[in-house]
């Protein structure tokens, strides 16, 4: 009798039920997804920065099923073929030396691994990472994360102990006339937080190469080299996050790539799948291999790299390497030319900033200069930038989100073709005038 009344309807209520959302999404197709009354909407936020390859890519459905037929799982502490092909395609794509595979389930978990193996292999507690950056919300990513909206949900439940923040290359954090000085300046800063902390008890510097649901911004020139430098050093490793920017968002396989400097160790998620099954993990310099498979660190989760996931991952490289990391490549200049011409046009946006197919449309007030509205100050408030994603909802475009929500994020899948951008980059000028009423 009470199994019968917790089941009625009325009372079901589940996490996903919320009145803001008013659609549900059931089908996929490249760069469309498909609602279940059959309306079409443009996927310019690949679902998570994820799909990469877009949706229903038949080859990687294709070697899910095959997978499935062959056997669908094998023990994590145990050989798998795919799983052994896949480590050797990711040690193949991954720069420089960098060629031991440890695979996780998402990239909060592959975050935390890469932090347990730099604590393990330089014995030393601590960990730096960035304000205005997201790694996560599980207990340790939680605590690595630096962007204000998410440690206030996590305030007081994240492991935060053991890691110290440093201030982002941005202009607002620093009094630079130039993006060079900048650079200096915001490197100058990490090498200070850095003998601060004592740099024998920091074990890595945890950084995302474009910072992606904070803004899609990239570093200023210089910047990166000489963070590499100070992690030499100092003998800090340096951690490229790549969940958002790996598998070919900003233009190369990762996007520390595009800055043409050597990480220690990269963590991914999101696109190594294109999203088609659930797949992370981290891939470390040799030396660093070496010494964990040496030593006595014996970890692991049931479903890290599990064979379906490992058959979807290597079916979307096998697409990337065909020509899809190129084809996004090719479309992603026209893509920045028409945001920059919104940028342009609009007083309302501050700046348009990104790379590749990562970008993000910045609003702030023109009469004050000051973002619309935190949500982490007040999260009722009235938000015109939300408004904004809603009305280009309207005009059959998803854009993304970020934190902090004063953005519009437009990531869509490397699939994307310039009829789809200008489709999509004009229901966002429409949204705009919507919202704003203005267009100048
Ligand atoms: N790192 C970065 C840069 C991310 O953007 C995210 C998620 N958006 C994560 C880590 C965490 O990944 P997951 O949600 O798969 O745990």
């Amino acid at each position: 009798m009470a199994n019968e009344r917790l089941k009625d309807e009325s009372v079901i209520k589940h996490w996903y039920d919320t009145d803001d959302e008013p659609i549900t999404i059931v089908e996929g197709d490249d760069a469309t997804v498909y609602d279940d009354e059959g309306t079409a909407y443009l996927d310019f936020l690949s679902q998570l920065y994820c799909c990469n390859a877009g949706h229903s890519n038949e080859q990687i459905t294709a070697a899910i099923t095959k997978q499935a037929e062959r056997i669908p799982y094998v023990s994590s502490a145990k050989h798998n073929d795919t799983r052994s092909r896949l480590a050797t395609d990711l040690a193949e794509i991954a720069p420089g030396s960098l060629s031991d595979v440890y695979f996780a389930i998402s990239g909060s978990e592959a975050n935390e691994t890469a932090i347990q193996i730099a604590r393990t292999v330089q014995d030393a507690p601590t960990v730096l990472t960035r304000w205005q950056s997201y790694h996560g919300g599980t207990y340790g990513a939680g605590g690595l994360t630096g962007d204000p909206g998410t440690r206030k949900t996590l305030e007081r439940r994240a492991a935060t102990t053991g890691v110290g923040k440093f201030l982002p290359p941005l202009p607002d954090a620093f009094d630079a006339e130039t993006p060079e000085e900048l650079a200096e300046q915001a490197a100058n800063h990490v090498e200070f937080v850095l003998r601060n902390e004592d740099p024998d008890s920091v074990a890595a510097i945890v950084t995302e190469p474009i910072g992606g649901t904070s803004g899609a911004y990239p570093a200023p020139p210089g910047y990166f080299e000489r963070l590499r430098e100070i992690c030499d050093k100092y003998d800090v490793l340096l951690v490229s996050d790549e969940v958002i920017t790996g598998f070919g968002r900003c233009g190369e396989w990762f996007g520390i790539q595009t800055e043409d400097v050597q990480p220690d160790l990269i963590t991914f998620a999101k696109g190594v799948t294109s999203a088609y099954a659930p797949l992370a993990g981290v891939i470390a310099d040799a030396w660093i291999g070496e010494e964990i498979r040496s030593g006595s660190y014996d970890l692991g989760q049931t479903f890290a790299g599990h064979p379906i996931s490992c058959a979807a991952a290597e079916a979307a490289i096998e697409v990337y390497r065909d020509g899809l990391i190129e084809q996004g490549s090719q479309v992603a200049p026209y893509l920045e030319s028409r945001l920059r011409d919104l940028e342009e046009r609009f007083d309302v946006i501050d700046t348009v900033r990104g790379r590749g197919l990562l970008w993000s449309v910045v609003f702030a007030d023109p009469k004050t200069n000051e973002p619309f509205v935190h949500p982490w100050v007040d999260g009722n408030a009235n938000n015109p930038v939300a408004d904004v994603r809603s009305e280009a909802q309207e005009r059959g475009t998803l854009f993304g989100s970020g934190r902090p929500d004063t953005q519009v994020i437009v990531a869509p899948p490397l699939c994307v073709t310039r009829s789809e951008i200008d489709e999509a980059v004009n229901a966002l000028e429409a949204a705009m005038t919507a919202v704003f009423g203005i267009n100048e």
